[in-house]
């Protein structure tokens, strides 16, 4: 089951979007996109992710729109960041959403967003017209990821790995919304020197007179998570 997914990084080119403090909407959003891709991408499983933007241009709201509906998108997601003095996360949907798929989707991206922006305002779960969320023919959804304007808020944002996390959280609350399984993590490799003890013991495995067959050995026990290497007498 595969489930396409279009994250839409608002602004870019001529057109910066907010700007204050040393930073620039179009720049977070493009970053927090594109960790959220990734994030989406390689932790779920049948996560097929578009950006309508991947570097600094300038994209039309209608062609945002456009790509998302010609991809057949089961989810639209935009980026911004806020500007005005307040503070805080916001998030939005179409004007005449009343429940139903929608509003689930986006209490489910919000409530994991929210959480990384803990220790700011909660602005809640909005509803506006914006021509994004009402011309994509799919569930749709802007973030607002606090504001630009506000030295607590910035300080946050100028970060990367503040990025990242802001990011993570959004793979998590769309995979959430779709219901995309986590992929399963590799399992922890051993190590002799794991064990919690600063003991360190080696344990000589073979003695051999080919190199060639030394080495083979070495390579089955590196495929096996263990250190292994070719100690010559
Ligand atoms: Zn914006």
């Amino acid at each position: 089951m595969t489930k396409i997914v279009v994250i839409d990084p608002g602004h870019g080119g001529k057109d910066p979007g907010a700007s204050a403090n040393g930073l620039k909407e179009k720049d977070i959003v493009l970053k927090i996109s594109k960790y959220a891709k990734a994030a989406l991408e390689n932790n779920y499983e049948g996560a097929k992710v578009y950006l309508t933007r991947s570097t600094d241009v300038f994209v039309e709201l209608s062609e945002r729109a456009n790509f998302a509906n010609k991809k057949k998108a089961d989810l639209f997601v935009s980026n911004h960041v806020n500007a005005g003095g307040g503070t805080g996360f916001e998030s939005y949907v179409y004007t005449s959403i009343n429940g139903g798929s929608t509003e689930k989707m986006r209490s489910a991206v919000h409530y994991e967003v929210k959480k990384v922006y803990n220790g700011f305002k909660d602005r809640g779960k909005k509803k506006a017209n914006l021509a994004v969320v009402r011309e994509t023919a799919m569930e749709a959804m802007l973030l607002e990821h606090l504001f630009i304007d506000t030295k607590k808020d910035a300080n946050f944002l100028k970060s990367d790995a503040n990025l990242k996390k802001v990011a993570a959280a959004e793979a998590k609350g769309i995979a959430k919304a779709l219901g995309l399984k986590a992929k399963s993590k590799p399992v922890a490799k051993p190590s002799p020197s794991s064990g919690g003890s600063n003991n360190l013991y080696k344990v000589q495995l073979g003695a051999f007179a080919s190199k060639a067959n030394a080495e083979k050995l070495v390579v089955e026990l590196k495929k096996k998570g263990y250190k292994a290497y070719i100690d010559k007498e």
